[in-house]
């Protein structure tokens, strides 16, 4: 069987490509039915890396969020047609293969976090291909009344829950939310939807931040001056601003507080660490997800409220037909300041 792949050759240029797939016998055949970009994506795409890194990893099918349909079953676990989801850590599992990572272990990280790891559209090729051959034991089912343009967003929402497993959060914890972007809606959403507690949302955009599912937002002025009272931060600001909001939670949370940090900032971040042990700080990096953090997202879909939080983020379709219309999705997704994304929908 063959299929048909768009790989980034070196940055701003991509290549077609017909490869033979080779399914093993754990693998199921998924013919790929909608994508999302993500920022990941477009640092690939702007070649926005060191140029050793990337000259390593080109050529590369990028993206890593997308969901698609069953044509073939080789593990005897899916039945074709099925809806499913495509999780883009990849590794054995730890559990079975006596992983010496004692990280793979821990229900607080995992095996997103261990060293032996793939990561699809990162050290391994992503999901821009028409169909694909990929291990069952990384493929989640996704009910029926479930739409796979929304059901895309399942990989982010599994990140939110990798955040906020990372700690632990006690009834009386004041809990915020750093960020105004798609990853702190996301993150407010599953908050909202799995934990009883209050909290605020804190971001530069009002008329984004009204749509969050928060108890109270705080609108961030350009001179910043906050006075809040929090125990626990999500940090979800990443890219360019990451800095200075790091120093900004820094300054604002409570002695002994913890900073959870989910954005990926473009540089070395220069962080106030004499603040940091002054005031007893605690800080825990997140990163990706992994198999079960894909259930908990396609479970929590399942919620109506939730659902419709979530369709919220779908901007508009966008059918990919061939290789202008994927390079138009990228200059389209680089322009994008909406609070959403657009779909690629895959006809190639
Ligand atoms: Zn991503
Ligand atoms: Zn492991």
């Amino acid at each position: 069987m063959l299929t048909k792949s768009y790989k980034i050759v070196q940055p701003k240029r991509f290549e077609i490509y017909i490869d033979n797939i080779e399914p093993k016998e754990d693998d199921a055949i998924i013919k790929i039915e909608y994508a999302a970009i993500c920022k990941a994506d477009i640092r690939y795409y702007l070649g926005k890396r060191d140029m050793r890194v990337l000259d390593k990893k080109y050529p590369m099918s990028l993206l890593h969020e997308a969901v698609g349909i069953v044509i073939k079953d080789y593990s005897g676990k899916f039945t074709v047609g099925e809806k499913v989801a495509l999780v883009p850590n990849i590794v054995s599992n730890c559990m079975e293969d006596k992983c010496t990572n004692k990280v793979c272990l821990d229900n607080k990280l995992g095996q997103n976090y261990c060293p032996r790891a793939l990561f699809a559209s990162s050290n391994y090729n992503g999901f821009s291909r028409s169909i694909i051959a990929y291990p069952s034991s990384n493929i989640v089912r996704i009910n029926n009344n479930i739409d796979l343009c929304i059901a895309v967003f399942a990989e982010l929402i599994s990140v939110a829950n990798a955040a906020i497993r990372r700690i632990d959060i006690d009834k009386n914890d004041r809990v915020a939310v750093w960020g105004d972007g798609i990853l702190g809606y996301i993150l407010c959403s599953v908050l909202h939807n799995i934990y009883d507690v209050n909290f605020t949302v804190i971001g530069k955009h009002e008329e984004k931040l009204k749509e969050f599912t928060a108890d109270k937002y705080i609108l961030l002025d350009d001179e910043y001056k906050l006075t809040s009272n929090v125990d626990i931060v999500f940090e979800c600001v990443g890219g360019s601003n990451s800095e200075n909001a790091i120093n900004q939670i820094i300054d604002t949370i409570n002695p002994g507080g913890k900073i959870v940090l989910a954005g990926v900032p473009d540089k070395n971040p220069n962080i106030d660490v004499r603040k940091v042990l002054e005031k007893g700080i605690s800080i825990y990096g997140v990163t990706r997800s992994n198999v079960n953090d894909f259930y908990n997202a396609i479970s929590q879909l399942e919620n109506d409220n939730f659902y419709k939080c979530i369709s919220k983020l779908f901007l508009d379709e966008l059918i990919i037909n061939d290789i202008t219309d994927y390079y138009k999705a990228f200059e389209m997704e680089i322009l994008n300041r909406k609070l959403g994304k657009n779909i690629l929908k895959f006809r190639f």
